[in-house]
């Protein structure tokens, strides 16, 4: 096998697409749900192309620092207006993102031109810290504002997809604020970006972050345009190394269980009517809410005892 970090001939050692560590914090997801493959099963999600000397010792820094900051922010649920203050190592957390999407992309054996000697070097180095000019790192809180708990989509704590759709505009086109009548939008093209390569969604929980990965000979005009589009029309606040930016949630009734759709944030704002005028927010549905999740919470626990890791 040759280790697809160092390029090496060697023995390959067993590779989490989503790290061990990470995983091991929501013992209560036991199964994997693969709806590519359309499959559901008991192990986690794997690869066996990394060598034992970069597995263990050139990329495992990365893997420590993802538990940390995942246990430190995203591990509690939050509320729907809770704004929280995260402090991160950016180029860490862009290592992280990167990590697990090459790890996604070697596992459907999808293409990884973007993964240059350059990026796997930035990848294996703990001592490169500056970040790379060409990712940017959105970030916002995941909150389930829906009528609809957690378990009855399946208990997905952790999820990420390829290309997820950036929408253009809402998916909700009007709203009557008298009658409560909903229009979908008939046409809604995605967002175009000038000289994206690829990119990714990543749900730890609470934590919602997009990777996008532009061609390394984007202008600095073309990714300044890129960044002013998502800070403007996205819900996520862009990540830099300033290292600390406040987030808040990035979902709305319906992107909560589709985390493949990027609403526009005056999208979520109309979703936003939709579920009050539902009722959803009413003290009496939330209470209701408190007391399903309250029952579930102590069904995941037994769930994580049955299921060990
Ligand atoms: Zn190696």
């Amino acid at each position: 096998m040759i280790c697809a970090y160092c390029g090496q001939e060697a023995k390959g050692t067993k590779e989490h697409i989503i790290s061990c560590a990470i995983l091991d914090l929501f013992p209560e997801c036991f199964a994997t749900i693969d709806s590519i493959r359309g499959k559901v099963h008991l192990g986690d999600p794997m690869l066996k192309d990394v060598c034992a000397k970069c597995n263990n010792n050139r990329i495992s820094y990365i893997d420590t620092y993802a538990k940390e900051i995942i246990f430190d922010y995203f591990v509690r649920k939050y509320e729907k207006d809770d704004v929280l203050n995260f402090a991160y190592d950016y180029t860490l957390v862009q290592k992280m993102l990167l990590k697990y999407a090459f790890n996604d992309l070697r596992s459907h054996k999808d293409d990884t031109s973007f993964f240059t000697q350059n990026i796997l070097d930035f990848l294996m180095n703990e001592d490169i810290v500056e970040p790379l000019r060409n990712v940017t790192v959105l970030a916002g809180l995941a909150v389930n504002t829906s009528p609809a708990p957690d378990y009855m989509f399946g208990n997905n704590k952790i999820r990420w997809g390829k290309n997820p759709v950036f929408l253009s505009n809402s998916i909700i086109e009007h709203l009557n604020y008298e009658t409560g009548e909903i229009s979908h939008r008939s046409e809604n093209p995605r967002q175009e970006f000038k000289k994206m390569s690829f990119s990714y969604v990543f749900r730890f929980n609470s934590g919602q972050f997009l990777l996008i990965c532009w061609d390394g000979d984007i202008s600095d005009d073309d990714l300044k345009t890129n960044n002013v589009v998502l800070q403007c029309q996205y819900p996520y606040t862009i990540l830099s190394s300033q290292g600390d930016h406040t987030l808040s949630r990035c979902t709305s009734e319906t992107t909560y269980h589709f985390e493949m759709l990027i609403d526009v944030s005056w999208g979520q704002g109309i979703f936003d009517d939709i579920t009050w005028m539902r009722g959803t927010y009413l003290d009496e549905s939330q209470q209701y809410l408190k007391e399903i999740e309250t029952l579930w919470q102590k069904e995941e626990g037994y769930l994580a005892k049955r299921f060990p890791r």
